[in-house]
């Protein structure tokens, strides 16, 4: 088995920026970003009904029953509202990078190299690909 070529395809949960450059490059970087974003999307929706589910089943419960769709409902909701924050906070990341990823030189966007990372100013130094430009992303 060839573990490079599997790491570079295992990436399922998202990376910070100059990780994901170096790993994969800038605009599968960024892909990644909007499918794992999507990805809580369709959790926050399935988690959602299942709320609207457990909701359905309560009038009809006993006790014990009514105890325990209450509790779902709490769980349901709990996991929709972390996975709708995920589903935001992902987006608008992903976006913020990409509005940043366009060379000012050549106009070549995404196209990236990581030369510096300075994680307490959460500034990544980057050097365009085709005209070697550098600038620093902010994330
Ligand atoms: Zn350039």
């Amino acid at each position: 088995m060839n573990f490079s070529k599997l790491d570079a395809y295992s990436i399922v949960l998202t990376h910070p920026l100059a990780e994901g450059i170096r790993r994969v490059g800038f605009r599968k970087w960024h892909e990644r970003e909007l499918m794992a974003g999507h990805v809580h999307l369709v959790l926050a929706l399935l988690s959602l009904l299942a709320l609207l589910a457990s909701f359905e089943a309560f009038d009809g419960a006993a006790p014990l029953g009514k105890l325990l769709d209450v509790l779902f409902v709490l769980v349901c909701a709990a996991i929709s509202l972390w996975a709708l924050r995920r589903y935001l906070f992902l987006l608008g990341y992903a976006e913020a990078m990409a509005s940043q990823a366009t060379c000012k030189a050549c106009g070549e966007y995404g196209r990236l190299e990581v030369v510096s990372e300075d994680r307490p100013q959460r500034l990544t130094g980057v050097c365009c690909r085709k005209c070697a430009h550098r600038w620093a992303i902010e994330s």
